[in-house]
């Protein structure tokens, strides 16, 4: 694509998106979003760095047993979906039974294909397909463990406004109790666990970042009701030099920006981007407050139930959330004020200094000029 229609291209997409009926509450929340990303980019330590490989080979199947036995010790009811579904004999939730072909949730495994990683994203469809990326590590065990998770409150068909919000808080959380579960069972050492734990504080602190690049872009717009080249490097220029939003906007803004782009239907990220920032900030939360005292872990289940409600009953979803203790849900709505971010960044804190962050930095493709 040629500059000029990137760039109209890009405009458009705004154009329609800040318009869009479905993203009207993530526009309403978008400011307070943003407030719960900067606790995550405010740790600059976290910058320039790479996830890694794990080293821990298993078999795909030795991993889908482990994720029984983790099930299995977690919760009664969660280990017998997880059973059925690995015989593609569980129902899917919600899915309307008059149908003469009643519909299971269908689980493909496929190999990892390094060279695309837009194409290696483990996932489970709204229609109930659940799809595994492998590459024969123990990583595997943790993407069965999320993605089998996601089936725990989902709907066949249907998108919910707090799943889209909270949905990533649940599996999130799942992967470090599992992450214990491992080593408890002396099946990885601490290690591997950290490991585990970093990439996936790597990928959220991207993904705040994308919450952030797509914030300042729609401010962008919104004062020159376009975007060309020239804006967007007069805005690069209004930051200083040494400070890390320069650094992320000219060396990682066209990375970001080809994420809205790069795709058939071309969008905003931050919807999805957001799931996992907010997703692990209470999954941090939620993992350590289950910690101090075990108990808790029935909020993690109730959390796990009421996302896997219907759209209509959102009212009284935020409602009987508010009961739960989720930092930023109180009083039947989303509210951010510091002591909220106190309490997520303590936590977030806490478990960055659980792993070890030494610095590997971006070799490939790393564009230190204005790079838009
Ligand atoms: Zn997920």
């Amino acid at each position: 694509m040629e500059e000029k229609e990137y760039f109209l291209k890009l405009t458009s997409v705004l154009k329609e998106e800040l318009t869009s009926d479905s993203l009207k509450t993530h526009f309403e929340q978008f400011e307070k979003v943003c407030e719960l990303a900067r606790i995550i980019i405010n740790h600059s330590e976290l910058y320039g760095l790479e996830k890694r490989k794990c080293e821990h080979e298993m078999e795909l199947e030795e991993s889908k047993k482990i994720v029984g036995g983790f099930f299995g010790q977690l919760n009664p009811n969660y280990f017998n979906k997880f059973k059925r579904i690995m015989a593609n004999k569980q129902r899917i939730n919600g899915s309307n039974t008059k149908y003469y072909r009643t519909k299971y949730y269908r689980t493909k495994y496929i190999p990892i294909k390094q060279l695309n990683k837009k194409e290696n994203e483990s996932s489970v469809s709204l229609r109930g397909n659940i799809d595994i990326f492998y590459n024969e590590t123990v990583e595997d065990a943790y993407t069965i463990v999320h993605e089998i998770y996601h089936t725990f409150n989902h709907l066949y068909g249907q998108e919910s406004i707090l799943r889209d919000f909270l949905g990533e808080s649940t599996t999130i959380t799942a992967e470090l109790l599992f992450g214990d579960y491992l080593q408890s069972k002396q099946i990885i050492n601490s290690e591997t666990a950290k490991i585990e734990k970093r990439n996936r504080v790597i990928s959220t602190y991207n993904d705040a970042w994308g919450v952030i690049f797509e914030k300042n872009l729609i401010n962008i717009y919104k004062k020159h009701h376009r975007l060309d080249r020239k804006i967007l490097e007069d805005y690069l220029e209004s930051f200083d030099k040494d400070s890390i939003e320069y650094k992320v906007f000219s060396e990682r803004g066209k990375h970001y920006l080809n994420s809205i782009m790069d795709s058939d239907y071309p969008c905003l990220t931050f919807p999805k981007r957001q799931r996992y920032v907010l997703g692990t900030l209470i999954a941090f939360d939620f993992y350590q407050r289950i910690k101090e005292n075990p108990e808790k872990i029935k909020d993690l289940f109730y959390l796990t139930d009421v996302l896997g409600h219907a759209q209509a009953t959102y009212k009284e979803d935020l409602s009987f959330l508010s009961s739960l203790d989720i930092p930023f849900i109180k009083d039947n709505n989303i509210i951010v004020n510091d002591e909220v971010i106190t309490r997520l960044e303590n936590s977030f804190s806490q478990e960055l200094s659980s792993i070890k962050l030494e610095k590997i930095y971006l070799t490939k493709n790393k564009q230190v000029n204005l790079a838009f």
